[in-house]
């Protein structure tokens, strides 16, 4: 099995010895090391190792470079192997230029020298870079393909499962990939069978359901208990958060996913605002370390589940799942969140997926290179998305109802829109219409104080207009307010009914619904304030509650 490289330009000498002694001595069964005193000749060895059909993991620069500075170096190598991590190596005084780069070139991490011990300040960080480069990365013979064309539903379904559960795949575009057509063959399918999965062991399915694929790619989907301490519904940054701490702390811990866990986070290209990640991190690699770390901790996770009902019998729940089955617990903690708001135009449903995505940025993007794509909405997951975007596409519009982007999206958001130079703003604007043959074609902007409306090409259309509750599957199980979020706590004995439901002597705990051993968190909870860092808090808060209310049963 060929292996992946890890490349280390320096020109100090010393400097380069030194790192690449360490990391030879410690990655050497796993990695190549390559290491050079000139970019430019890493650029060439790069270009090379490109051409033969390797794989960098790595790039470690230094940043004073005579011939070239390594944030640009960076840059270039980027540009050759995309996925690769990438460090900096800095002094003291070019902390600076660093912090720069992890805007400019998505730099994961910038190295102080020196790093001794190695130990402590090189390998562990340089562990989780890899390990993140592997969960993404499978050498072509490994790897699960997806057939089908690029702008077909459902493909973009397998896509968005496969990467939303960390599976890797290679995505295969019938119309564009020579390549598909030797597996399409030996399937003996036609394009009517699209999309087809071709499976490691060579086997393939012909358009699978999502719980199928999952069944072949060894997902859980079924408990394997009697009763849980406690269920958590939902695998969103809350769910999440509450299943490590669940599990953690020793109870048993079930966790349902009706998709793929991650939530709205997955959808995120690069969260900034997460503590203790000074370089952003996406939300696929958010939800990686949390999948694996509650994993580790023994929670069991089923996806796809979808819950369809809660229901209560002698002081235990039962939820229900779609496919009939159902779970017993003590507890429940529901983290369901929410769902991007749909867009309400004539015709556009038929387009979801097809050139019409609601979030999804992160999956499509590769498909938009130098294309004109629409982003309607201009909050932060708006702005965020666009930022991705304007990597690949020519053109990235964003079309606002209001006059300024600063009056929905951060600041820091604001500025870096501001300096892209392919993202144009469209204020005052509405998307009325769209229309196209099978895939989206033409969108329709109108001009909110003229009126004026005007019909232009859009490869693609990315919604992000707000978000709706995911309580309607849960009926009048808890109290919602008017909107649909779960009331929890202190507002529960603001209710006019409250005597009414709640027959306890204490009063609910902090995120606990009008039904004692349910709680809610994250964004589905009434009152909550939107947002990875609040949902995680709100999930481990759960628990801590959730264990107290154990306690009294
Ligand atoms: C594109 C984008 C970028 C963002 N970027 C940032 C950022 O940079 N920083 C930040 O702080 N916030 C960001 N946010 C907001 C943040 O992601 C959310 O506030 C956060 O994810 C809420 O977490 P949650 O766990 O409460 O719910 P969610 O993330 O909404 O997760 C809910 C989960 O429940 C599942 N579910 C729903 N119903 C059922 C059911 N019946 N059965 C089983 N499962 C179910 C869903 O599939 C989903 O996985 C972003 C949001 C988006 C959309």
């Amino acid at each position: 099995m060929k292996l992946p490289y890890i490349v280390i330009v320096d020109d100090d000498l010393q400097v380069l010895r030194a790192i690449q002694r360490d990391i030879r001595n410690q990655y050497r069964e796993d990695y190549k090391v390559a290491a050079t005193e000139s970019a430019i000749e890493a650029l060439e060895l790069i270009k090379e190792l490109k051409l033969k059909n390797e794989a960098v993991a790595l790039f470690i620069s230094d940043q004073r470079m005579p011939e070239m500075e390594g944030v640009a170096f960076l840059e270039k190598a980027n540009e050759i192997f995309g996925d690769a991590k990438k460090i900096l190596l800095t002094a003291y005084s070019d902390i600076e230029a660093a912090i720069q780069a992890i805007n400019n070139v998505k730099l994961d991490y910038y190295l102080l020298k020196p790093w001794h011990p190695p130990e402590e300040k090189l390998f562990p960080v340089v562990n989780d870079l890899l390990d993140d480069w592997h969960a993404f990365y499978k050498p072509d013979h490994e790897a699960i393909r997806i057939l089908g064309f690029q702008w077909s539903p459902k493909s973009h379904a397998l896509k968005e499962f496969l990467s939303g559960n960390l599976v890797p795949y290679i995505w295969m575009d019938v119309e564009t990939n020579e390549e598909a057509e030797k597996y399409l063959t030996s399937a003996n399918a036609t394009m009517n069978d699209l999309p087809m999965v071709v499976l490691k062991d060579g086997s393939f399915m012909n358009d699978p359901t999502l719980p199928d694929l999952a069944a072949r790619v060894g997902l859980q989907q079924k408990a394997t208990k009697e009763m849980y301490d406690v269920l958590i519904i939902g695998a969103g940054p809350a769910g999440l958060a509450a299943s490590v701490y669940g599990s953690c702390e020793g109870l048993k811990t079930i966790l349902i996913e009706k998709s793929n866990p991650g939530g709205q986070a997955s959808n995120s290209a690069r969260i900034e605002n997460y503590l203790g990640f000074p370089t952003g991190l996406s939300g696929g690699e958010l939800t990686r370390r949390a999948v694996t770390q509650t994993r580790r901790f023994g929670t069991e996770v089923l996806t796809p589940q979808q819950v369809k009902n809660i229901t209560l019998k002698d002081g235990y729940k039962v939820t229900e799942m779609m496919d009939g089955t159902e779970i017993h617990s003590k507890a429940v903690v529901i983290s369901t969140g929410a769902a991007y708001a749909r867009l309400n135009i004539p015709g556009l449903e038929k387009f979801a997926g097809a050139g019409v995505y609601y979030g999804s940025a992160a999956v499509e993007a590769h498909a938009c290179r130098d294309e004109v794509v629409y982003i309607a909405g201009g909050g932060n997951s708006a702005c965020q998305a666009a930022m991705y975007l304007s990597k690949f596409a020519k053109e990235v519009n964003i079309v606002i109802r209001g006059e300024r982007l600063a009056q929905t999206a951060a600041n820091y958001l604001v500025e870096n829109i501001s300096n892209t130079p392919n993202i144009r703003i469209i204020t005052k604007t509405e998307v009325t219409a769209c229309s196209g043959s099978t895939v989206l074609e033409n969108i329709t902007l109108k001009n909110s104080t003229t009126g004026e409306e005007r019909t232009v090409p859009a490869k693609a259309l990315f919604i992000y207009i707000g978000t709706k509750p995911g309580t309607e599957w849960l009926n009048d199980v808890v109290l919602k307010n008017e909107r649909g979020f779960i009331l929890t706590g202190s507002d529960l004995l603001k209710e006019k009914s409250f005597h009414t439901f709640w027959k306890l002597e204490r009063e609910p705990y902090m995120n606990e619904t009008s039904v004692p051993g349910i709680f809610a968190s994250g964004d589905v909870r009434a009152g909550a304030l939107a947002g990875i860092s609040t949902a995680v808090g709100e999930g481990s808060l759960a628990i801590r509650f959730v264990r107290k209310y154990l306690q009294d049963m």
